[in-house]
């Protein structure tokens, strides 16, 4: 029993191994999706921004208009100021004449703070559209050295999976099949040591006398609580200077 549960246990040791490979994989794939929703997220104000410039400088081209007209309205009845006969023309006149100066003004104010907030809009453009082309370049570093470190990690993974197969081989059939059980279902933890009477797996105490079971190793021991293949750790030198200073 003693040989077949060192078997477990350096099977496990290498499943953690892969398992560890797989996360090393996923976290440099991680982080090129992160930068690619980084850019993502700038084009995407960038497209609202463009967007907003481009209704902006509708309605300032609309304002012109205005403006353009209500001069040239204004003039128009400056000159026919000198055809009017009557003083009810000439006050009508009067007032249109008012009321489109004043429409010119208006409207050349809102020119100006159209001119402000286009200056403004299409200087947070520029700023970050120059950002996402930075951002662009440092993704494709990124991407080629991502794509190399996990070239190198999935190498290294298809050296112990080799190793794993000859040494799943070795071990019984019905162990085996409790073993990868509980890799599935016990986030990829199937053997487990025994430290202090805690089983490291779940964290729970077990009872003395399974303690001593499995301090004797003559059988398959499961903690009771997580169902996990057990085996006695022996503590090393700094574990037992750690438990003195406690
Ligand atoms: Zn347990």
């Amino acid at each position: 029993m003693k040989e077949e549960m060192e078997k477990l246990i350096s099977l496990q040791q290498i499943d953690s191994e892969i398992s560890g490979f797989d996360q090393a994989i996923a976290k440099c794939e991680g982080e090129v999706v992160k930068r690619e929703q980084a850019i993502q997220e700038k084009q995407d104000r960038l497209t609202t921004l463009r967007a907003k410039i481009e209704r902006l400088t509708e309605k300032q081209q609309e304002n012109q208009s205005e403006h353009d007209e209500a001069m040239a309205r204004m003039k128009d009845r400056q000159n026919k100021m000198i055809l009017v006969q009557t003083s009810r023309e000439h006050q009508a006149l009067l007032k249109e004449i008012e009321d489109n100066k004043k429409l010119a003004r208006e409207t050349e104010e809102r020119a100006l703070q159209f001119i402000e907030q286009l200056e403004q809009l299409e200087a947070e453009t520029a700023t970050l559209d120059n950002l996402c082309k930075g951002e662009q370049e440092l993704l494709a570093e990124a991407r080629q050295g991502a794509t190399k470190e996990i070239k190198r990690l999935s190498a290294s993974k298809k050296g112990i999976e080799n190793e794993r197969k000859a040494k799943a081989e070795a071990v019984e059939a019905v162990h085996m099949q409790r073993y990868n059980k509980l890799i599935s279902r016990r986030a990829g933890l199937a053997v487990v040591a025994v430290h202090d009477s805690v089983c490291l797996g779940c964290h729970m105490t077990l009872p003395p006398q399974q303690v001593n079971e499995v301090m004797k190793g003559d059988k398959l021991n499961i903690c009771p609580t997580c169902q996990r293949i057990l085996y006695f750790k022996e503590p090393t030198e700094n574990q037992e200077e750690e438990s003195l200073a406690e």
